[in-house]
């Protein structure tokens, strides 16, 4: 590992652009060197395919572009993609076996904005199965190990972006976060993300888990490169009937305007910055060494200036019912297409059309899909539909009503903690799938309310077999994205969490 070019000092995404600018590495070579180290670690099951002719072909075109001085801020970097994103040429399998042979004849918005922005993609990265998951545990592909310590898992469903950012083999890479699937990973293997306010990505081209909650956001090391990569894929696209019209350079004016404010201020450049604490989030269930890390990352934030507010979140323990019915009813809609008819996979013995389709999902599906599928047919099913999927949309109404409530009238941003505790064993909950889903509590309602919420390390557990990465998150109003990350980043200047790395693989 330490050979990889990733790993060999270039400061971020930044550094590796100056690398190639400066013509110390080019792009193919870059790729090939992440395609060699991709080989050496594939214990860590991060990637679900790789194709280095299709890889190699970016990176030229990235060279070409380079050569011919029209590269932008991500041209030439390695990338890849979680893959609940389709892309022509590679599979897409959504970690389904429903899905082990598909290949999808175009490419997302995300994926086709950052082949324009010259990036080069490594393939495929291993994710839960339609995204349901928060171990990377019900990949049909098998469980992806955590880069810090092998034997524990690294968070889900973005599992695989995350231990392949962690372990130096991308830069960045793509996430997709429905109840916290981008910044409980990042948490657990000790690097950024956001999951942006809904609307503000393209969600065309995604297999579809929770239409209402999805949002695509990116993997990196640092708020800055994080920040680089939400701005190649944000914006408004026709294709997504839910992408909000907001026009082109929202991001980059929220994320300037904070960043100026931040310098005119001096020593203190947080100053009068409200950063509230819901009580609720810290409260029994919280493990001491996370609660710790996030008091300390307090002190780091006032001594930049900023303050702190107690508020309340309320209803911060009714968004696991509440998702729990919505997911899984919005799951039970979208995996209806499934049927072995028009794609993916088809049992090869049948008595009857019915028999056909029962046995194709019956063989396609993994058992947590199964679990979903069934909880949401039977909310949404008559004589149940009224006790129980309006009564959890009554909640998601007011459980965004408490954030509206703190975020207009208390603080300015919320911190929390991501996960209530460092990363488990592999296999650790194997007899009761539901301990993962109460381990969402505090990742859930952003996504109830469509809100921006960036997760940053923090720190470390350190009562573990080995080390393991503790992160927080920052949650904002609508739209406030670049602000959370102008925040995040100043962090990142005073502090050298993500900047560690896993010492051995
Ligand atoms: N753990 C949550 C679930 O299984 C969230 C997953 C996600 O964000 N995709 O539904």
């Amino acid at each position: 590992m330490s050979q990889s070019p990733l790993h060999a000092g270039f400061d971020g995404i930044a550094g590796l652009r100056l690398a190639l600018d400066q013509r110390q590495v080019s792009a193919a070579e870059l790729a090939q060197s992440a395609l060699d180290a991709i080989g050496r670690t594939d214990t860590l099951n991060a990637f679900l395919h790789v194709d280095a002719d299709l890889t190699l072909a970016q990176a030229r075109a990235a060279d070409a572009r380079i050569a011919a001085g029209q590269a932008g801020p991500l041209t030439g970097v390695p990338i890849a993609h979680k893959d609940t994103f389709v892309t022509q040429g590679w599979r897409t399998t959504a970690g389904s076996r429903m899905l082990a042979n598909y290949v999808s004849p175009f490419d997302a918005t995300v994926v086709e904005k950052l082949l324009a922005a010259g990036t080069v993609s490594l393939g495929k990265l291993n994710c839960d199965e339609f995204a349901m998951g928060s171990a990377n545990e019900n990949s049909a592909f098998g469980p992806v190990r955590n880069p810090w310590d092998q034997d524990a898992v690294p968070g889900g469903s973005s599992g695989g972006s995350a231990a392949a950012v962690a372990a130096g083999l991308v830069p960045a890479a793509t996430g997709t976060d429905t109840g916290g699937s981008v910044r409980q990973p990042a948490a657990l293997c000790g690097v950024s993300g956001i999951k942006p306010t809904y609307g503000a990505v393209s969600r065309f081209g995604i297999i579809a888990y929770g239409s209402s909650l999805d949002q695509a956001g990116p993997l990196a090391r640092s708020a800055r490169d994080v920040y680089l990569m939400l701005d190649a894929i944000a914006g408004f696209d026709a294709k997504d009937a839910t992408s909000h019209d907001i026009p082109d350079g929202w991001l980059s004016r929220d994320y300037d305007a904070s960043q100026a404010a931040q310098a005119a201020a001096g020593a203190r450049p947080l100053e009068g910055l409200r950063i509230g604490l819901p009580r609720e989030y810290f409260s029994d269930g919280l493990d001491p060494q996370v609660a710790d890390a996030i008091e300390a990352a307090l002190r780091e934030f006032e001594a930049l200036g900023a303050r702190r507010v107690d508020i309340s979140l309320p209803r911060t323990e009714l968004a696991i019912p509440a998702y729990y019915v919505i997911a899984p009813a919005e799951a039970s809609s979208n995996l209806a297409r499934y049927d072995g008819v028009r794609y993916g996979h088809r049992a090869e013995q049948f008595t009857d059309l019915n028999d056909m389709i029962s046995r194709s999902r019956a063989e396609g599906f993994g058992t947590e899909t199964q679990r979903r599928i069934l909880l949401g047919t039977y909310v949404l099913s008559h004589g149940y539909y009224d006790a129980y999927y309006l009564q959890a949309q009554r909640l998601r109404r007011l459980i965004a009503e408490d954030f509206q409530k703190a975020l207009r009238e208390e603080c300015d941003v919320i911190l929390g903690p991501v996960s209530p505790q460092a990363a488990r064993r592999i296999g650790e909950n194997s007899d009761d799938p539901r301990a993962d889903w109460l381990s969402d509590i505090y990742t859930l309602g952003v996504n109830l309310a469509g809100l921006p919420s960036v997760a940053i390390p923090c720190g470390f557990d350190t009562t573990r077999a080995k080390p393991l990465p503790v992160g927080m998150q920052l949650i904002g109003n609508h739209f406030q994205d670049g602000r959370l990350l102008a925040i995040a980043e100043r962090y990142q200047q005073v502090t050298d969490w993500h900047q560690r790395k896993p010492e051995s693989l």
